[in-house]
C-alpha cells in the first residue's frame, strides 16, 4: 500500500504538471506528481511559439534550472540535447488552397501569409515531439525529488479536506493525502469532473472538431509551390520551417515538421462549413495538397474528434486550481495553448508563493484570457472566408503576440499581464469589436477593414505588421 502525505498533488504529467511540480518542489513543498497513464506517450499541442519559449527562459533563469533553459531556443537545443527530437519553427506560414482546381500560386503572394517570428534558425521556436519532450521533463522532475507515481487509478473525494485521493496503481492501492491539488490533466479535466463543474463550452464562440496523425515521407510544400509558378526563394524563411497553416473551406490543415522524418499533420473543420468531412475526402478536393501527400504514410492511429471546445465554469478555488489545457480547451490556431499553459504555471506559482487566496484572481484572469482567446480564434475562422481578410485580422494576433514578447523582454510584464497583451483594454476592445464585424454573415469590405486593423494596432505595432508594401511576407523585427 502506497499511502503517504503531501503539500500539493499534481494530477497529470504532461510538460506542464512536470515543470509545476519542479517549481513547487524548488518552492519547498513537498509535491507528488501522478499520472494516470506512463511514458513516453502520444500528445498533441506540439508548437511552440516566442511566448512559450520566453515562460521557458524566465523559469529557467528564476529557478536556476540549467537543464531547462537550453530548451528556449532551436540552436541551444540542438547543442544540449542532439537526441531529444524537436523541430524548427521559424513562424506562421498560411497558404490558401482552392478546392477542385489545380494548385495555381498567385501572383504577388496574395494566396500567402508569412509572419517570422526569429532572426535567425539558432534563435528560433521549435515544434516539440512531445512523447520525448515529456518524458525529459518528467525524468526532470524525478531528478529533482518530485514523487512520481504513474500509472494510478484515483477517485479524487471532493467533499473530504485534506484532499484525498484514493484508488490502485496498478493491483497496489494508494491513498495520497494534499493540502492543494493542481489540476494538470489537459482535456482529460479530471478535477472538474470531480467537483461536477460544468465544462460545456458556455459563451464559446468557436466550434471546430480535428482528425490527425503523424506522417512520414510528407514532401515539403515549397517544392509543390514552385512547381505551380510560387516563388520560394522570396520567402523570408523556409516557409516548411514553420506552423504551417493550409486554409481550406473546410477549416484549415496544421502541418508541423520534426527532424526525425515526421510531420505531425491534421484538419480542424469549423461547424456549418461547406465541403469533406473526412481526411481522405477533404484531401481530395485539394490538387496542391494530394500532390504534397503523395508519398505521405500516417505512422499512427489516426484520431477523429468532436467538438474540442469545453470550459470550466470555475478553474481555482481556495485549495486547487487548474492550469489552462486543464481549464479549457479551444483549438489550435496559433499555437496558443503551450504558451498559455505555461503563463497560467508561471502565475500560479507567483500566487502560491504570496500566499494563495481563493483562487478568484487566478480564475478571474484565465477566463479573461478564454474569451479573449476565443473572439481571436473563433474571428480567425470568420475572417478564413477571404484570404486577404484573413491576412489582415490575423494581425491582431501578431501585434499582441509581439507586443507581449517585447514587454517581457524589457522586464517591463507586470503582475497585471495577461496573456497575449489581453489585458490592454483598447487592445482588447478592439479584437472584440473586429471580431464582431467578421462574424457578421457579410463579408466586410477587405481594405476598409485592413485600414481598420493597421489603426487598432497601431499603438503597438512596432515591425510593420499591415504594410502593404511587404506583400503579406513580413521578416523578423
Ligand atoms: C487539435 C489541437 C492542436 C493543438 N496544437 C497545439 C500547438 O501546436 N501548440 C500549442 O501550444 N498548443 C496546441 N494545442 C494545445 C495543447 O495540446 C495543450 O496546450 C497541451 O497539450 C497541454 O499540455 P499539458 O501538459 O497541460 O497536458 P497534456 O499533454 O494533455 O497531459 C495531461 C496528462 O494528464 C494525464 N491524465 C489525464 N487524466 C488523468 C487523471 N485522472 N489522473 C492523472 N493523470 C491524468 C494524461 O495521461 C496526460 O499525460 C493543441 C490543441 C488541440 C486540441
Amino acid at each position: 500500500m502506497i499511502r503517504e502525505t503531501f503539500d500539493v498533488a499534481v494530477l497529470g504529467s504532461g510538460f506542464a504538471g512536470s515543470l509545476t511540480a519542479v517549481l513547487l518542489h524548488l518552492q519547498g513543498k513537498r509535491v507528488v506528481l501522478l499520472e494516470r497513464g506512463s511514458h513516453p506517450r502520444f500528445s498533441l499541442g506540439e508548437s511552440s511559439t516566442p511566448l512559450s519559449n520566453l515562460s521557458l527562459e524566465e523559469i529557467a533563469r528564476e529557478y536556476g534550472l540549467d537543464w531547462l533553459a537550453p530548451l528556449a531556443e532551436y540552436g541551444t537545443w540542438k547543442k544540449a540535447y542532439p537526441d531529444l527530437v524537436c523541430g524548427l519553427k521559424r513562424g506562421f506560414t498560411f497558404v490558401k488552397q482552392t478546392p477542385d482546381v489545380p494548385y495555381r500560386a498567385e501572383p504577388d503572394h496574395a494566396g500567402e501569409l508569412l509572419v517570422e517570428a526569429s532572426p535567425d534558425d539558432a534563435r528560433s521556436d521549435t515544434h516539440w515531439l512531445r512523447a520525448d519532450f515529456d518524458h525529459f521533463l518528467v525524468g526532470k522532475a524525478i531528478e529533482a525529488g518530485v514523487v512520481y507515481l504513474d500509472r494510478v487509478a484515483l477517485h479524487i473525494d471532493p467533499m473530504i479536506r485534506p484532499w484525498r485521493l484514493t484508488g490502485l496503481r496498478e493491483a497496489e492501492p494508494v491513498e495520497i493525502t494534499a493540502r492543494f491539488l493542481v489540476d494538470a490533466t489537459g482535456p482529460a479535466g479530471a478535477l472538474a469532473q470531480a467537483l461536477g463543474i460544468d465544462c460545456t463550452p458556455h459563451g464559446m464562440w468557436t466550434n471546430t472538431r480535428t482528425v490527425f496523425n503523424h506522417f512520414s515521407g510528407l514532401r515539403r510544400w515549397e517544392e509543390v509551390l514552385e512547381l505551380h509558378g510560387g516563388r520560394p526563394d522570396e520567402h523570408p524563411y523556409r516557409c516548411d520551417d514553420a506552423a504551417v497553416h493550409h486554409v481550406l473551406e473546410e477549416g484549415w490543415m496544421w502541418q508541423l515538421r520534426f527532424e526525425n522524418g515526421v510531420t505531425s499533420a491534421g484538419i480542424l473543420y469549423e461547424a456549418g462549413r461547406a465541403g469533406a468531412s473526412n481526411w481522405d475526402e477533404t484531401l481530395a478536393r485539394y490538387p496542391g495538397l494530394v500532390e504534397q501527400f503523395r508519398d505521405a504514410r500516417p505512422i499512427l492511429p489516426w484520431v477523429t474528434t468532436g467538438r474540442i471546445q469545453r470550459r470550466a465554469k470555475t478553474t481555482a478555488g481556495p485549495d486547487w486550481a487548474m492550469l489552462a489545457p486543464a481549464a479549457y480547451s479551444l483549438d489550435a490556431l496559433y499555437s496558443t495553448g503551450n504558451a498559455h499553459a505555461l503563463c497560467t504555471v508561471e502565475r500560479l506559482l507567483r500566487l502560491v508563493r504570496s500566499g494563495w487566496a481563493d483562487g478568484s484572481e487566478y480564475d478571474a484572469a484565465l477566463q479573461r484570457e478564454i474569451e479573449f482567446l476565443d473572439r481571436l480564434v473563433h474571428g480567425t475562422y470568420r475572417a478564413m472566408r477571404n484570404f486577404g481578410l484573413l491576412a489582415h485580422f490575423s494581425m491582431y494576433y501578431f501585434a499582441g503576440a509581439i507586443a507581449a514578447e517585447e514587454r517581457r523582454r524589457a522586464g517591463g510584464a507586470g503582475a497585471d499581464e495577461e496573456f497575449m497583451s489581453s489585458h490592454i483594454p483598447a487592445f482588447r476592445e478592439a479584437v472584440f469589436r473586429a471580431h464582431q464585424i467578421v462574424a457578421a454573415p457579410e463579408v466586410p469590405e477587405v481594405a476598409a477593414f485592413g485600414a481598420r486593423v493597421a489603426a487598432d494596432i497601431a499603438p503597438w505595432n512596432t515591425t510593420g505588421l499591415c504594410d502593404p508594401k511587404k506583400r503579406n511576407l513580413y521578416a523578423y523585427g
